[in-house]
């Protein structure tokens, strides 16, 4: 199945009809390498109005089509997990680099922390922040 059948197939399971300007918003998703912004989106999507992407996003976020990625207090979107492997990010405080952590460890200890308390781990978020190695060169000058 094709990520846009996979999308079509979430909305109609939603009852939520599967228009061109979502279409658009969601393939504008699909283009981004990173977490954004939601007026990042808005602009990166000119066919649709402003406050329609938002009401858009909004749904996708219910929908479970996009996670929400809390960096500092912006809130940003990505695809979640039907389209994108699940991952979590860090981030350079200083420069502001990121990138994607794919780490089975990580999930394990998540796991087993969840699990030693007597839970079914369901949802987790964990994003990290640090110094990255070109920042910290800088600052030992
Ligand atoms: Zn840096
Ligand atoms: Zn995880």
């Amino acid at each position: 199945m094709s990520d846009i059948d996979k999308f079509s197939s979430i909305l109609k399971q939603g009852n939520v009809s599967v228009t061109k300007p979502r279409i658009a918003i969601f393939q504008t998703l699909q283009s981004l390498t990173e977490p954004v912004k939601s007026g990042e989106i808005a602009r990166l999507t000119p066919s649709v109005d402003r406050a329609s992407v938002y009401r858009a996003l909004e749904l996708f976020a219910t929908l479970g089509i996009t996670n929400t990625v809390v960096r500092g207090w912006t809130p940003l979107t990505e695809l979640s997990e039907p389209f994108r492997a699940h991952h979590h990010h860090i981030t350079c405080v200083n420069c502001g680099k990121s990138e994607s952590i794919e780490d089975p460890t990580l999930e394990d200890v998540l796991f087993l922390i969840a699990h030693r308390r007597g839970y079914q781990l369901k949802e987790h978020n964990a994003e990290l922040t640090g110094l990255c190695a070109d920042c910290q060169k800088l600052s030992q000058i």
